[in-house]
């Protein structure tokens, strides 16, 4: 794919972009003097913008595009889908083939006590979805006072009203009052940045302990769920210590809460198996899924349903009073049947837990040696690099947070490869298809794009002494 059909110069398509279009997650006064960068064909793991550059994608679009881009088979399965049924819904006893064939899929693809999809057009949909599934599961359960829903600071599940709720942004709750009551925030287990002086092992479980600690609070009877991702991804990659989750498992069922487990960007192979859960050994009641489903080729999420949970709203009379005008959307069904299908004859999860995975690993914690870098850490195909003002001292953060990120960013796009900032680290999450010779690029480019960042702080007196 060229891009061909641009016919457009960059500049006039940015001032138009400034004209009419308000950005997610974007200062748009900024951007708009600035000028977005205009992507107009994708192919693998690389984008092409107007100007004719190329960057190799580090983030697989937004954490999602596991089989790369540029797909035909993908694009051939939608088009025939459209030709024979564009549309309809699955609200009125209705149902049809694509929807059918992809929950089956999904139920096979799963943990075994998942058996059955709701279907959501999109993460944050889910966890709405998630949101109200929970509180009918209680009611129906006859203790309609189990409302209370724990997530995490710093955790990130989506930007609707539910979705920055669950989630723990605190900028995004600022806008709009937010959470809405009936959620509680514990820490995250974040070690790198709030571990203090106790090691990682320690920190995790009193991380894990916190949880516990809220339930006593709140009161068993009156906590409906834990929610949280296997890895924290828009929080900044934060890999929790060994010691977590069998702890946070343990807690869940001695106290009778449901988990939910958020895998819109840990499902599909990111950390080398399908499942974050299947990675951490977790047994969720719910698990959201987005992103990768589909590897982003259209627009689709859903929540995995366990047999506990699903049992309930099957085998008690009356509607689940809820559901989306998309959900099950024929054309994104046969997208992400596609794409499950190509996952599955190249084998990409296997790939990247025996080859790429590792591959990329080594060369990447090997950036740990550079002086910018307090740790490199990666899982699967997801890493992030915390950049510090003084090595080997964990207590010390650039200030104001975020500056150096942005900068570091803005040189790797120079540089010509895709990396995210979160705070002051750098987030890698590529497709899962990358060579091996995309990734020693990859990290060629990030080094290099490190020495470049490492040669402003110095020049404008930034770095610790
Ligand atoms: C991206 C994301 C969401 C929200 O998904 P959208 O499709 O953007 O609504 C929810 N949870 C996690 C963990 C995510 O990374």
């Amino acid at each position: 794919m060229t891009g061909a059909s641009n016919r457009y110069p960059t500049r006039d398509l940015q001032a138009r972009d400034a004209a009419h279009h308000i950005h997610p997650f974007t200062d748009t006064g900024a951007l708009n003097r600035e000028g977005p960068r205009i992507i107009t064909s994708a192919d693998g793991a690389w984008l092409t913008d107007s100007d004719g550059k190329r960057y190799l994608d580090g983030m697989a679009g937004l954490w999602c595009c596991q089989v790369g881009h540029g797909r035909q088979e993908i694009a051939d399965a939608v088009h025939r889908q459209m030709c024979e049924l564009e549309y309809y819904n699955t609200f009125f006893k209705t149902s049809h083939p694509p929807a059918v064939a992809l929950a089956e899929k999904l139920a096979e693809l799963t943990p075994p006590q998942f058996n059955r999809v709701f279907f959501t057009s999109s993460g944050s949909e889910a966890n709405d979805t998630v949101f109200r599934m929970v509180r009918a599961y209680w009611d129906k359960m006859g203790q309609p006072e189990k409302k209370t829903i724990i997530g995490r600071w710093n955790g990130y599940h989506g930007s609707t009203l539910a979705g920055t709720s669950l989630g723990g942004m605190k900028g995004m709750h600022e806008q709009g009052d937010l959470p809405v009551p009936g959620v509680h925030h514990i820490a995250q287990p974040y070690w790198f940045g709030e571990g203090g002086d106790m090691s990682e092992e320690e920190f995790g479980l009193w991380a894990a302990r916190e949880l516990e600690r809220a339930i006593d609070e709140i009161g068993e009877d009156k906590v409906a769920a834990f929610i949280a991702e296997p890895i924290q991804g828009a929080g900044g990659v934060i890999i929790p210590p060994q010691s977590y989750w069998p702890e946070v498992s343990r807690i869940c069922k001695e106290r009778g809460i449901l988990l939910v487990v958020d895998e819109v960007i840990c499902g599909f192979g990111r950390l080398g198996t399908w499942f974050g859960s299947d990675y951490y050994g977790l047994e969720p009641d719910l698990m959201p899924i987005a992103k990768g489903l589909s590897s982003g080729y259209l627009p689709i999420g859903g929540v995995m349903v366990s047999d506990r949970v699903a049992s309930v709203f099957i085998d008690q009379a009356g509607d689940f009073h809820h559901g989306f005008t998309y959900s099950g959307h024929p054309a994104c069904c046969a997208a992400a049947l596609a794409n499950l299908e190509i996952m599955q004859r190249e084998k990409l999860v296997e790939r990247v837990a025996d080859d790429i995975g590792p591959y990329l690993q080594a060369k990447w914690t090997g950036l740990a040696d550079h002086p910018l870098v307090g740790e490199a850490r990666m899982v699967g195909l997801v890493g992030a690099l915390e950049l510090v003002p003084a090595k080997g001292d964990r207590s010390r953060a650039f200030e104001p947070a975020g500056d150096v990120g942005t900068l570091c960013r803005d040189l790797s796009f120079d540089n010509g490869l895709v990396m995210r900032a979160v705070r002051d680290s750098m987030i890698i999450s590529p497709p899962l298809v990358l060579t091996h010779e995309e990734a020693d690029l990859l990290v060629e480019r990030t080094a290099k794009t490190l020495d470049d960042t490492y040669a402003v702080l110095k020049r404008d007196g930034r770095l610790a002494a």
